[in-house]
């Protein structure tokens, strides 16, 4: 039988009472995690948000509440009424914030019962997704997710108190609107009324930020929910949610400022410190020193052996003449053994192998007298990247590679900087392979914990292989540098237009993407036509945008970054899905409310819609 509540109230939560409340009467509600009966006496640990309080039942105290602890079951709702009592020494748990405490209930009230759940919140995290996923409200019991929505709550507070103190207003932008291209396929709503038309559902709020600059309103923000029907990896979500800003006549500094404080203040207000100014990286460089546009500067940078590798050298070694010659370290990999090292270089080198790239192996080739001096000039290099990164020298604990090109190689496209790519993901996979022994990736508690890059001035244009045609790197809203306008070069050299795009990136990851706009219409135009939209096209997708343009917009621009993605590594969880209340699968299914579904006949007959299903 279940208790009604009355006009019973709780007085504390389950993890708030301390020694110094001893003797006092209160009445705390929760779950029970654990249930333990020792006869006349039986222990209920009573969860919620706050913690978890001990309730102790005696029979000679309590009979009928006794009774009732005897019935109750782990995730009973209940409510225990009685004085707040000091534990003997013996019973004192340390490891609790309320293990000096217990509750000496004169009463309890069985509020609501609970099927077996299907797994425990009292428990570790079980290895079942699926599961938890299905049960979500269950998993949403346990600390550690109760923990991860507490810092995204406050993260998502602090900037907005942040941008708030800086004049920036919240605003809202619609959901049923038309497509923003941000490279991904739209989300489409029919219309009821106008059959046959759709709505999309935003990939970001892109064009009414900006047009929010055309109205004056100078600085906008708002946390919102962007939709991407993307080919779903791991760490993707069809829904997630930005933190978009936009300004009136910034520089880049302008708007970079403004991102370093609010991450300031947020991680603050979890009690992590971060340096400001980020340090600042073209992408040019960081393809050149790390092979990618989002770098990982918990490591050593590549080097470039190119100069080292002298013609003669390359002859004797069937190296590919002019191409370049790349290396780096993994510090700390530990003593391998001389087995350990060479199967190693087999991988790698059967790895780079379809590619048209080989591993030198720099012991080897020390171990040949013709070759010392030429091996010693690579390792000196090689070394003084290492010192820059972790000031002390090389040792026999540190793994470098040296990646070459072979010879015949001929296939190389400009700039060669698929082999720098190449490079640059060896270099994350290997170590990634030693992370545990090199420990780099570990939170040690200090501001190096978090390696913030800006990287700017990428290249406007991206060529897409399989159109065969120019394609817009950020989007195509992104100002071009003034200068590559001037110079002509959107039509004289397209590949050297740099845009007024910037990355910011976090640990090796992408945290957020922005660009000054463009905010004159011939600019515009002209940037659809260089990327094959002719005028109509341009008109029929964007001519609402084209026309706004022409009242007086001023130049502004701005930037969006993940707070989901935020949020993982602040919580130092190992998916988005751990920091989402309600996430979807990496099938893009909701297992909870099981959505996707199909529809009634009736409901697609008035959205004007009769499927065709397709074997
Ligand atoms: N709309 C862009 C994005 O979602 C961000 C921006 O350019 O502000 O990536």
């Amino acid at each position: 039988m279940l208790d009604f509540l009355g006009t019973r109230q709780r007085t504390h939560t389950c993890g708030q009472l301390r020694a110094a409340d001893a003797g006092q009467s209160v009445t705390l509600m929760g779950w029970v995690n654990r249930r333990r009966d020792h006869g006349s006496l039986i222990f209920l640990d009573l969860r919620d948000r706050y913690g978890i309080t001990q309730v102790v039942l005696d029979k000679d105290l309590a009979p009928e509440g006794h009774a009732k602890a005897e019935q109750a079951r782990p995730e009973y709702v209940v409510a225990a009424i009685g004085k707040v009592r000091l534990r003997g020494a013996d019973a004192v748990n340390p490891k609790m914030p309320t293990g000096e405490i217990e509750i000496a209930a004169t009463e309890l009230l069985v509020l609501n019962d609970a099927k077996v759940p299907p797994f425990s919140p009292a428990e570790d995290v079980i290895a079942n997704e699926e599961v938890r996923l299905k049960y979500r409200y269950l998993d949403l019991r346990r600390p550690e997710m109760a923990r991860n929505l507490e810092i995204r709550h406050k993260v998502a507070l602090a900037m907005r108190e942040y941008l708030n103190a800086q004049g920036f207003f919240e605003i809202e932008t619609p959901f049923l609107t038309r497509s923003t291209p941000e490279g991904a396929r739209d989300y489409l709503v029919p219309s009821r009324v106008h059959s046959g038309s759709f709505y999309a559902l935003p990939q970001s709020p892109q064009l009414f930020k900006q047009i929010l600059m055309i109205s004056g309103l100078d600085k906008y923000f708002q946390i919102v929910r962007c939709f991407r029907d993307e080919d779903l990896r791991a760490d993707r979500q069809p829904e997630f949610t930005q933190i978009d800003l936009e300004m009136t006549f910034p520089q880049q500094e302008t708007i970079f400022a403004v991102v370093e404080g609010f991450l300031r203040a947020s991680f603050e207000v979890i009690g992590e410190k971060i340096v400001t100014p980020f340090p600042r990286m073209t992408y040019d460089d960081a393809i050149r020193l790390y092979g990618i546009d989002k770098p990982d500067l918990r490591l050593p940078a590549i080097v470039d052996l190119t100069a080292e590798l002298t013609d003669p050298l390359r002859t004797s070694l069937k190296i590919a003449q002019c191409l370049p010659v790349l290396g780096f370290t993994i510090p700390s990999v530990g003593d391998l053994s001389g087995t350990t090292r060479k199967k190693l270089m087999s991988e790698i080198g059967a790895r780079l192998d379809a590619s048209g790239l080989a591993v030198l192996d720099l012991v080897r080739l020390q171990s040949n007298q013709a070759f010392f001096g030429p091996a010693q000039a690579i390792w000196a290099k090689l070394g003084k990247e290492l010192e820059r990164f972790r000031n002390s020298v090389m040792n026999s604990t540190d793994f470098s590679v040296v990646v070459t090109p072979k010879l015949g190689v001929t296939n190389a496209p400009k700039d060669h900087l698929w082999i720098y790519k190449k490079v640059g993901q060896l270099r994350l996979d290997l170590a990634k392979q030693f992370e545990n022994q090199h420990r780099l990736f570990e939170k040690k508690g200090s501001a190096d914990d978090y390696k913030f890059l800006w990287v700017t001035d990428f290249p406007f244009f991206e060529w897409d292989e399989q159109t065969k045609t120019w394609t817009f790197a950020h989007h195509p809203f992104t100002s071009p540098h003034e200068d590559d306008l001037i110079a002509g070069r959107m039509t004289s050299d397209p590949e050297a237009v740099r845009a007024l795009a910037y990355d910011i990136v976090l640990n090796g990851l992408e945290l957020g993407s922005g660009s000054i706009r463009i905010h004159r219409q011939d600019v515009q135009q002209q940037i659809f036509r260089a990327l094959g939209m002719s005028d109509e096209e341009a008109r029929a997708r964007f001519g609402f945008f084209l026309e706004a343009l022409q009242y007086g917009t001023p130049p502004h621009g701005g930037i969006a970054l993940g707070l989901d993605r935020l949020v993982m590594i602040l919580a130092g969880a190992s998916s988005l899905r751990e920091v989402i209340a309600f996430p979807k699968t990496a099938k893009a299914i909701d297992l909870m409310v099981d959505a996707p579904t199909p529809v009634s006949d009736a409901q697609l007959k008035e959205l004007h819609i009769r499927p065709v299903l397709r074997s």
